[in-house]
């Protein structure tokens, strides 16, 4: 039996045109976009840090959490750039399960796309609107970022996708920088091939269309450790993986050599505490050699209000319904620690 289609879903620009971004909301975006360039090509070498819940499950919880970010923002300007997550679209190991409000916008409900486009949509504007933050979502489906292609400030292309043609393609044609995370296999040549892929230009297939990509100088490497074949968790953030990721960037010729640390997932076995002593270990790494410290450019950190997780019915407010996340005081703390440190 074949797939049956269920209807027509809107497009990016009639999605927009419905829940438009104002003037003032693309001049705060093309602040943003230039400050995270600058971190990027190490014009600035404050650490860009890309925090929030592995999933924005529900609006209200985000956007509380996004307002607590900007607080601290002030507080830190001097030291870091923070990048809130908000991520839209879930990949799963298996296929199971919440796939992200993009698909579920009630996690406890069936499935439905069209009310979702518009949910992520408007937890983006909001987010936006009320912070002046600008975010970092995971492009899971390279063709929903143009829904959101007047909003975002960055993008994750996930350890599953990382080794996908169009994934890389679109990579090189979205403006804004691209963290390409290594696969979970952990092979790190195949996230260079993929950074290589994302920085050149390329005439492609989107959406319908033929389209011309101008190439992605900004794409760079996230780190988010691997699963080898004995189903175990490996890490790949010590000063030993650094050097050896700075050393096969140096041979190839690629722009803007990058690392972004992503310090959950398999970095920490998911042991979401773990995330601090990592951030710590690898700004104590940048401080042994220069070449490291121009190289790591910052961190992803899974954090939301509450710490840990619960199932994808569970109700408390504030707690990941995917991967555990470190809680509200715990992540205010190493920020301010993380702005000492760098
Ligand atoms: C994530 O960032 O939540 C995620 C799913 O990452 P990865 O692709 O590294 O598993
Ligand atoms: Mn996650």
């Amino acid at each position: 039996m074949e797939m049956k289609i269920k209807r027509k879903l809107c497009t990016p620009d009639e999605l927009k045109e419905q829940i438009p971004i104002t003037e003032k909301m693309k001049e705060i975006k093309a602040e943003r976009d230039r400050e995270i360039a600058d971190i990027i090509t190490g014009k600035s070498e404050k650490l860009l840090l890309i925090i929030g819940p592995c999933s924005a499950d529900r609006e209200d919880a985000v956007l509380d959490y996004i307002s607590r970010l900007r607080r601290v923002q002030e507080a830190v300007k001097d030291k870091i750039f923070i990048v809130p997550r908000i991520y839209t679209n879930k990949p799963r190991t298996t296929g199971e399960g919440y796939k992200g409000i993009a698909l579920q916008p009630d996690p406890k409900e069936q499935p439905d796309m069209l009310k979702g486009l518009v949910a992520l949509r408007q937890m983006h504007i909001r987010a936006m609107q009320e912070t002046e933050f600008t975010c970092a979502d995971e492009m899971l489906y390279p063709e929903n970022h143009s829904y959101l292609s007047d909003i975002l400030s960055y993008v994750a292309v996930g350890a599953r996708s990382v080794e996908n043609q169009q994934h890389r393609l679109v990579a090189s044609g979205v403006g804004i920088p691209v963290g390409m995370k290594n696969p979970t296999s952990g092979d790190k040549e195949v996230m260079l091939n993929s950074i290589l892929a994302a920085q050149i230009p390329h005439t492609i297939s989107y959406r319908g269309y033929e389209v011309e990509t101008p190439g992605n100088p900004y794409a760079h490497a996230i780190l988010r450790g691997y699963v080898k074949e004995d189903g175990k968790c490996y890490s790949n953030y010590h000063y030993e993986d650094l050097e050896e990721l700075f050393e096969a960037y140096s041979r190839r010729s690629l722009l803007n050599p990058g690392v972004i640390v992503d310090a959950n997932h398999a970095n920490s076995n998911k042991k979401y505490l773990a995330q601090i002593r990592i951030c710590k270990e690898v700004i104590h790494s940048r401080k042994l050699s220069n070449d490291i410290r121009s190289f790591v450019k910052g961190f992803m950190v899974e954090s939301y209000i509450e710490d840990g997780n619960q199932s994808s019915t569970g109700e408390c407010y504030g707690k990941s319904i995917t991967d555990p996340c470190l809680g509200w005081e715990k992540s205010e703390r190493l920020i301010y620690e993380m702005a000492e440190l760098w």
